[in-house]
């Protein structure tokens, strides 16, 4: 069978690589050399299925549940991509921020930890935080490591090409995977959703688990990697413009320092600017649209978490037919499309 992936970011690149795999004919295209025109190129790569965003949405916590353990065999496949299981520490600065985040951590049925047991854990921390709680299943990957490698495994199949419309491409089995450019080409209801990022780099080791946290109202997340680099993100704007802000910087950077006064001494590497593809309900659309034409796009938040169910998903509905029942809460359908 013949397939034309629509979108060579972290889920077109992986749905093209699981079709290959399975025999299928694969074309990717997309307009950026190297693809970094896409959220995942910002994006920290927590694996966090737990967020208080999916609250209301069990199937979509289920969905995130369950690409979470497809990860550690998805990434064996992909070689050394930098994922690490030591796992999230919540992280709280003042009384406000531990009963918000605490919401999350009952939530999760995660166990307490006391300043000074996260203290015993992580030495960085500072010692005014009052408290938090360990996640072991909330673990990291680094997505441009991802990307590079599906890319790999895709070589030569990648065409350097914006696709204007799919209907150029009728001889092929399509899947559309364009992240926030999906809304152009199928109608469906993606917008952009900005997040600014700053990457910090040190000597590595000052800081071994993920921390997810509140500092006086402010969250953030910081994602440490085993070469130096810390991840910072990321703010969260209704808005579709490129530039990053003094605010947004500000924001980013105070909690960090907050949380973890030794990143002081950090050199700023990056401050980027990316756009999650989000949907009326924020969570992705993976399904039939219509005729030769497939989706998985949408992914909102979670894209990175996301990626080996999808790969999965869509390679069993495009060459069987049909996919696990957990994709049904997820179908273009819900929108009124197929
Ligand atoms: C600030 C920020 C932080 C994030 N942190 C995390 C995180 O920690 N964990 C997590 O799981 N997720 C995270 N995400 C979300 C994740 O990055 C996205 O959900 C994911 O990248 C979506 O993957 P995608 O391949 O659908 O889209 P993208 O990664 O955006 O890629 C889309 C690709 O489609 C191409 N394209 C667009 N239009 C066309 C066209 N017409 N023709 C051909 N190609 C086209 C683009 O060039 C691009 O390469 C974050 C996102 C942001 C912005």
């Amino acid at each position: 069978m013949r397939v034309g992936v629509v979108g060579g970011g972290i889920i077109g690149l992986a749905v093209g690589a699981e079709l290959l795999r399975r025999g299928a004919d694969v074309t990717v295209y997309d307009p950026a050399p190297d693809g970094t025109g896409g959220a995942w190129h910002v994006a920290a790569g927590m694996l966090a299925p737990g967020g208080e965003s999916v609250f209301e949405f069990p199937q979509l916590e289920r969905l995130l549940r369950a690409s979470n353990e497809l990860w550690p065999e998805f990434a064996a496949g992909l070689g050394d991509v930098g994922y690490d299981d030591a796992g999230t520490l919540g992280v709280a600065l003042t009384a406000d921020d531990v009963a918000e985040m605490a919401r999350e951590w009952k939530h999760q049925k995660l166990s307490p930890l006391t300043g000074s047991q996260l203290r015993d854990r992580e030495p960085a921390l500072s010692p005014r935080i009052r408290a938090g709680a360990y996640s072991p299943a909330e673990r990291q990957v680094d997505p441009r490591r991802v990307v590079r490698s599906l890319r790999r495994q895709l070589n030569g199949r990648i065409r350097q090409r914006a696709v204007d419309d799919v209907s150029a491409l009728d001889d092929e089995t399509i899947v559309v995977a364009a992240g926030c450019g999906t809304a152009d080409l199928t109608g469906l209801p993606i917008r952009p959703v900005k997040g600014q990022v700053l990457r910090l780099r040190g000597e590595p080791g000052l800081l071994t688990h993920v921390l997810d946290g509140a500092a006086d109202g402010r969250h953030v997340y910081l994602v440490p990697r085993a070469d130096g680099e810390v991840v910072v993100g990321a703010t969260q704007e209704e808005r579709t413009d490129h530039q990053p802000t003094a605010g947004g910087v500000h924001d980013l950077l105070r909690a960090a320092l907050d949380l973890v006064p030794g990143l002081a001494e950090h050199e700023l590497t990056e401050i980027t600017v990316g756009h999650r593809p989000g949907t009326p309900d924020n969570a992705p659309i993976i399904g039939h649209v219509k005729d030769n034409v497939f989706v998985a796009a949408g992914h909102h938040r979670n894209g990175v978490l996301l990626t080996p169910i999808t790969a999965r998903l869509v390679a069993d509905l495009v060459l069987t037919g049909t996919a696990d029942p957990i994709i049904d809460d997820f179908t273009p359908g819900r929108f009124g499309c197929a």
